[in-house]
C-alpha cells in the first residue's frame, strides 16, 4: 500500500504484512505511523485499518469545518505523545466514498479501527482530556 509520510509528505510503499514493523520513511527516516497523523484516502484507508497491528484512530474532517480545525491541534498533540495507537486523518470532501461507507453525517467524527472493526466512534470535537480518555477506553476495551 502507499502511505504518505506525515513528516515530509513523501509517498512510501509499504507491504501490508510489514506494517507492524514500525516502517520508516525512505526519504526522511522518521516513522510513518508515529509522531504525527497520517493522511489516508480512499485507496489506503481500508488497507491500513485492516493491516495495522495497532488500533488506528481516524479524524474525519474537512477544510471548511471550524470545529475540525479547532480539534486538529488536540489530535496532533495526542499523536506526538502516544505510540499505542496509529493516528490518521481522512478529508471527507476529498474522500466521499469512505465517508459514505461509514455513514459519516457530521464532522468531526472520530473512530477507532482495529483489524477492520470499529471499536468506538464519536461525533464532535472533544477537549484534549476527554479525547485521551475516550481513546484509552476504546483501545483497552478491545477483545
Ligand atoms: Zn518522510
Amino acid at each position: 500500500m502507499h502511505l504518505p509520510c506525515p513528516h515530509c509528505h513523501t509517498t512510501n510503499r509499504v507491504l501490508p504484512e510489514r506494517i507492524g514493523e514500525a516502517p520508516t520513511c525512505g526519504r526522511c527516516g522518521k516513522p510513518l505511523l508515529a509522531g504525527a497523523p497520517l493522511a489516508l484516502n480512499e485507496s489506503n484507508f481500508a488497507e491500513l485499518t485492516a493491516a495495522s497491528t495497532k488500533p488506528v484512530v481516524v479524524d474525519f474532517w474537512a477544510e471548511w469545518c471550524g470545529p475540525c480545525r479547532g480539534f486538529a491541534p488536540v489530535f496532533a498533540q495526542a499523536a506526538a505523545r502516544r505510540d499505542d495507537v496509529v493516528f490518521a486523518k481522512v478529508d471527507t470532501d476529498a474522500n466521499p466514498q469512505v465517508s459514505a461507507q461509514l455513514a459519516i453525517r457530521s464532522i468531526p467524527t472520530l473512530a477507532v479501527f482495529h483489524r477492520g472493526q470499529v471499536l468506538a466512534r464519536v461525533s464532535g470535537a472533544l477537549p484534549a482530556g476527554r479525547f485521551d480518555a475516550w481513546l484509552t477506553q476504546a483501545v483497552t476495551a478491545r477483545a
